[in-house]
């Protein structure tokens, strides 16, 4: 893209945008290499009831610590991935990882996974999400699978092809970014979702800002009409957090309740145990 000088319609050259790609170039090698290296790690953050304050379950989020840039957020590596072919590699990284994480999880809460649209856009997904529920021994009910809605649009009738191979394994698929998209009430009148998660901007100013609480409180109205339930992503504090517990609001993420954060941490902080790792009461193989 080139950089256009205000006051005009022109498009000039501009040098520093060949810096940019160079840099995203570099940054697309180092992810490839970030596998074997050991950069990468996923966070969980908690999902909560809010009528009852139950934990429901976590959402796994990649995190990549580059050995000279520190921390890199996945909304500018994501992308990277996405356009330098390495998205279907890390979507199967996160998966696995995710999968076999909860299946050490007491008591059983449920893994949700981010899918790019590129990974959804293959064929293959079903395919790799089964093996991989085989692999770590996670029963396909404790897995959801969050879609935002420019993964679907596309392509409909492969979409929702592909959305009931998931769903009849087992498998629950939550609408991640709800409102964000620029069809999203077509999106759910077509695809059988199981979870609508809305997105941040709107819980920012619900309690601040009429005209988004009365959004907030049209779209638990639709949750509730077309049964599904609606999760408030985002809530920072206990104004949102009040205002959405009396609208009826299902369910509950964000920094008020739990930061993403490692599963040693979880565990340390008391939220979560892990199953007893049966080392020296393993059953002994029959070789005959
Ligand atoms: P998302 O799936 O909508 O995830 C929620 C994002 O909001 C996370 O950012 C989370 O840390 C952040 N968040 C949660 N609660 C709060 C809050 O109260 N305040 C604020 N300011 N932020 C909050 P994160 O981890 O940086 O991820 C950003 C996006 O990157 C995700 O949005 C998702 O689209 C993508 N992403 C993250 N991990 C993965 C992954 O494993 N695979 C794919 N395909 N995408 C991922
Ligand atoms: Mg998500
Ligand atoms: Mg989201
Ligand atoms: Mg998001």
């Amino acid at each position: 893209r080139a950089k256009s000088t205000p006051g005009t319609n022109v498009a000039f050259y501009d040098p520093s945008m060949d810096e940019v790609v160079r840099k995203r170039k570099n940054l697309a090698n180092d992810l490839r290499q970030a596998f074997d290296r050991d950069e990468l790690d996923l966070h969980f953050q908690v999902q909560k009831s809010v009528s009852t304050g139950d934990i429901r379950g976590y959402e796994a989020l990649v995190r990549w610590k580059h050995p000279e840039h520190g921390d890199i957020s996945p909304e500018v590596f994501i992308p990277i991935a996405e356009e330098y072919g390495l998205i279907l590699q890390l979507g199967e990284w996160v998966l696995r990882k995710a999968c076999a994480r909860a299946a050490s999880w007491l008591p059983p809460y449920k893994v949700a996974v981010n899918v790019s649209p590129l990974q959804f856009a293959h064929a293959d997904l079903p395919k790799v999400i089964l093996e991989i529920l085989v692999e770590t021994g996670l029963a396909a009910n404790r897995l959801e699978i969050e879609l935002t809605e420019t993964a679907i649009f596309a392509d409909k009738e492969r979409s929702l092809h592909m959305l009931r191979q998931i769903k009849g394994m087992g498998v629950t698929i939550a609408l991640d970014d709800f409102g964000t998209g620029y069809s999203s009430l077509d999106t759910l009148r077509a695809f059988p979702f199981d979870k609508i998660k809305l997105d941040k901007s709107f819980i920012d100013h619900v309690d601040s800002n009429e005209q988004t609480a009365a959004m907030v409180r049209a779209v638990l109205a639709l949750g509730r009409s077309l049964k599904i339930p609606v999760l408030a992503e985002g809530i920072e504090n206990s104004g949102q957090l009040a205002m959405l517990t009396f609208e009826g609001c299902d369910e509950a993420q964000g920094f008020l309740l739990g930061r993403p954060m490692s599963i040693d941490r979880i565990v340390s902080a008391g939220h979560l145990s892990l199953k007893p790792v049966m080392s020296q009461t393993e059953p002994v193989e029959d070789r005959r």
